[in-house]
């Protein structure tokens, strides 16, 4: 039976920012639910160790993740997990419609928007299985487990570039692999590159498969020449993976401001271009992706969510028409 319920908040994601958008808004006793489509705690989850969370030397990403849930929690936020929101629509009230998989809407006068983002996988055998064991998608997050040993990075863009380099300071021997015979990254990424004596580029060339070693960790990347069909073994401990990265921005209906590679623009207060819609973490236009930086947005989201309800309810803000205004980047 489909059902529409009325929140004040709706916040959608339950990773990092997600989480603690969830624990101010409980502490600001709003009325908040949390929309996730797996379990709390998105990329923490597919993180091994994190080692950069301040007052965190070492901690598991699956053990920050439950502190993060059950602190907020104690403050009163709702989670519901194994719920798939398909679309956010903002109504002619100035409502938003946050409609999942099973046709039930979730009515708000405002929405935080933590659905963060999805780094693109190559889809080959071992690629998920030794994610977490060798497998990565975030070199600042994974690159100190790789201390002197041989590694591997994927792809031939600005990322790959960058990280490759990030790496050296960590890895003995840095093999970019790229599928063609030039790199789109830029010329000074490019540089530093070439001029790193660590780093070796293997060309026009894919991995076809991951294999690990007894104790389930990456040992072998099998590697296919693209122009002669020649096969070979590398032996890598790890492999980083950077073939691009997509926002989870797909199920705002609305038009929404967002820079060229889709992450949501915001002003200082995490408002979006549409008033009410509030952006927080990895979804959202910025330097750098970290947990520490989803949690600072989340914490301003939260709060500028807040002072947002007063003002409609003070009659300081009206609710916006679509199309009438917002934020302008
Ligand atoms: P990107 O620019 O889309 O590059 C993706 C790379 O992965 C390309 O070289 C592509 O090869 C390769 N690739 C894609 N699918 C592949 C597959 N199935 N197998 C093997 N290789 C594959 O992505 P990005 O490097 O993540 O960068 C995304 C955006 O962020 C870019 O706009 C970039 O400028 C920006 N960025 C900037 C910086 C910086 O300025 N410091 C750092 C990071 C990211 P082809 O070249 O053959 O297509």
């Amino acid at each position: 039976m489909r059902k529409t319920v009325t929140y004040d908040v709706v916040i959608i994601g339950a990773g990092p920012a997600g989480m603690c958008a969830a624990l101010y808004t409980g502490r600001s006793m709003l009325n908040a639910v949390v929309l996730e489509r797996g379990v709390p705690g998105g990329e923490l989850l597919n993180t091994e160790l994190v080692e950069d969370y301040p007052g965190f030397e070492h901690i598991l990403g699956h053990e920050l993740a439950e502190k993060f849930h059950l602190h907020a929690v104690k403050f009163g936020a709702e989670f519901k997990n194994g719920v798939h929101v398909t679309s956010v629509r903002k109504r002619e009230d100035g409502l938003f419609d946050s409609e999942t998989s099973e046709g039930d809407v979730y009515r708000s006068p405002a929405v935080i928007i933590t659905a963060g983002g999805t780094p693109v996988k190559l889809g080959i055998p071992g690629e998920l299985e030794y994610a977490g064991k060798g497998v990565s998608y975030c070199a600042i997050c994974d690159g100190a487990f790789f201390k002197k040993q041989t590694i591997a990075v994927i792809g031939g863009g600005d990322a790959a570039t960058e990280e490759s380099d990030f790496l050296t300071r960590y890895a003995e021997k840095v093999y970019l692999i790229h599928r063609r015979d030039s790199l789109r990254s830029s010329k000074i990424l490019q540089k530093r590159l070439f001029e790193n004596p660590k780093i070796e580029v293997i060309w026009d060339t894919v991995i076809d498969r991951i294999e690990g070693d007894d104790q389930g960790l990456v040992q072998t990347l099998k590697l296919r020449n693209v122009r002669t069909s020649e096969e070979r073994d590398l032996a890598a401990t790890g492999v980083f993976i950077f073939v691009g990265f997509r926002p989870n921005t797909g199920i705002i209906v609305d038009h929404v401001r967002h820079d060229a590679m889709g992450y949501l623009l915001t002003d200082a207060n995490m408002e979006t271009s549409i008033q009410g819609l509030f952006a927080a973490g990895d979804v959202r236009s910025q330097l750098t992706r970290q947990v520490t930086t989803a949690v600072g947005d989340a914490t301003t989201a939260a709060i500028a969510v807040e002072k947002y309800l007063k003002a409609l309810t003070d009659g300081a803000r009206e609710p916006e028409i679509i199309g009438t205004g917002g934020y302008s980047a």
